[in-house]
């Protein structure tokens, strides 16, 4: 089956053989990199000292645990979190390409990614990587569930530290966010999500939800919400983009 796969991909890659998602030329230009290194140097990746819950960066302030004045507005049920690059023009190419063209191979790049977000891998260790879900509806329009192609894209890179738990349903198939204020979108998202049935809480130790950008944390705070009623309260967020 592996082999199938292997060659599947080679074919598709000879017939649509994407692109680097900052400049669109084509993919793997350079050596072991799908996107352009150069291009990749053009990202604004997050490092240092970052807000703790949303993972921007704080760079007048060495220390963390500082929450920016964004998060402080907010009570967000979730302890920490992270992010990896902030969504100017750049990054928002690179959110794009894998959400709205299904650009999966983009993702190649994610060891080349964590290496330059200083403190992202350390952060994931030990916990159950639950992605976002959409509603089965969207998902289906769509193909697929971008934040669950980053969980396992992360996964590939840590290996056994990390698990990749899909264990959560959307149970309201809301609107988008995207054209929504920030307290519709709080109002949007409530009590949307639920885990699916089955899930062995036992095993769990840490749960980092992960999805695709952090804009007001609506989402993420009410998924975390759904962990908290099922009693589990160690729950943090990791997302690509910011803003
Ligand atoms: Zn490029
Ligand atoms: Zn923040």
């Amino acid at each position: 089956m592996k082999f199938l796969r292997v060659l599947v991909d080679d074919i598709m890659d000879v017939f649509f053989p994407g692109s680097c998602p900052v400049c669109s030329s084509p993919p793997k230009m350079d050596e072991g990199y799908y996107a352009c290194l150069e291009c990749l140097d053009e990202v604004a990746w997050v490092g240092g000292s970052t807000c703790k819950y949303c993972g921007i960066p704080m760079h007048s302030v060495e220390y963390q645990g500082l929450v920016c004045s964004n998060c402080r507005k907010h009570s967000y049920s979730f302890n920490r979190g992270k992010c990896m690059f902030i969504l100017d023009d750049v990054g928002k190419g690179v959110i794009h390409a894998i959400k709205y063209q299904g650009a999966r191979d983009v993702l190649n790049d994610m060891p080349h990614w964590l290496d330059r977000c200083a403190g992202y891998r350390d952060f994931l260790k030990g916990a159950h990587l639950v992605p976002v879900p959409l509603h089965r509806r969207r998902e289906s329009k769509r193909g697929f569930n971008q934040s669950l192609w980053i969980a396992h894209a992360i996964k590939k890179d840590l290996g056994s530290v990390v698990e990749v738990g899909d264990f959560m349903k959307r149970t309201r198939n809301t609107p988008t966010q995207t054209r929504l204020e920030k307290k519709e979108r709080k109002k949007n998202v409530k009590n949307a999500f639920a885990l699916k049935p089955g899930v062995c809480l036992d095993s769990i130790y840490k749960i980092v939800l992960i999805d695709d950008v952090f804009t007001t944390g609506a989402t993420l705070d009410a998924c975390t919400k759904a962990w908290n009623e099922a009693g589990i309260f160690n729950v943090e967020v990791a997302t690509l983009g910011h803003g």
